[in-house]
């Protein structure tokens, strides 16, 4: 079975590559898939692209091309809920889009046709993928939820505490797991996504978010992923 690695920044990606000995390039849609092996295991590894529309089209070609049995999404986000902090770890057991709204057809939030605005991610492979971040990253706090998605880079304190009023529950915001999580529903692939916390979707976030992505994102993907397929 082979596992698809999808990662959301070229330093997430470039220390997943380091990882495999003998992947090629197989170019699809203007984004080129790596597929070869980790520890073994049959993998392929992508770049998502940053966006809902992007994330959903590398996922599709996962699903039509690379006949992919899993996938795990690594990346960044920013912290909603209170005390998920700068260097946490959110695994996520449920995806939302924080800026869909079909309302007053639909309830808010709720993707219109599937009757529900929150896909859930696969249990077993969710609880394998916090079990790898445990066992990578000892010291980090963990945390297991809801996160949102959305096209915004949300990094001004109104629109984060705007989010957190809306959606209490969410822990995390970033920009490409809800599609995700929504495209492998549509083929039943099991799916799960971990993501690091970079900033804190506030008026320090552009600058908190280049400096963790370069110091410590790159290396937390890495040993998450390489825990996970050991
Ligand atoms: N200038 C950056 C743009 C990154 S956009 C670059 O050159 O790569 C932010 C990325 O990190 C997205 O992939 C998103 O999923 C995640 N992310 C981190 N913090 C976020 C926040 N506060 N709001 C939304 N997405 C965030």
């Amino acid at each position: 079975m082979r596992t698809a690695i999808v990662s959301a920044m070229h330093e997430e990606l470039a220390a997943v590559l380091a990882l495999m000995p003998d992947e090629s390039r197989q170019p699809v849609a203007g984004r080129e898939f790596w597929v070869g092996h980790l520890h073994g295991r049959e993998v392929v590894a992508v770049l998502s692209r940053i966006g809902k529309v992007a994330a959903a089209t590398t996922a599709t070609v996962l699903a039509e091309r690379f006949n992919v049995g899993e996938v795990v999404f690594t990346g960044v986000a920013g912290g909603l809920g209170a005390g998920v902090q700068v260097g946490d770890v959110v695994v996520a057991d449920r995806f939302l889009q924080h800026d869909l709204d079909a309302s007053p057809i639909f309830p808010r939030y709720e993707v219109p046709l599937y009757g529900t605005g929150e896909f859930r991610t696969d249990a077993a492979l969710t609880t394998r993928l916090a079990a790898a971040a445990a066992r990578a990253l000892p010291a980090a706090r963990l945390h297991r939820g809801l996160v949102v998605s959305g096209d915004r880079f949300v990094s001004t304190t109104p629109e984060c505490r705007a989010l957190q009023a809306a959606l209490p529950q969410a822990l995390a915001v970033e920009m490409e797991g809800a599609a995700v999580a929504q495209v492998c529903h549509d083929y039943g692939i099991p799916f799960a996504a971990v993501r690091t916390i970079s900033d804190r979707a506030d008026d320090a976030a552009p600058g908190d978010f280049a400096r963790f992505v370069r110091e410590v994102a790159s290396r937390h993907s890495a040993a998450i992923v390489e825990a996970l397929l050991a």
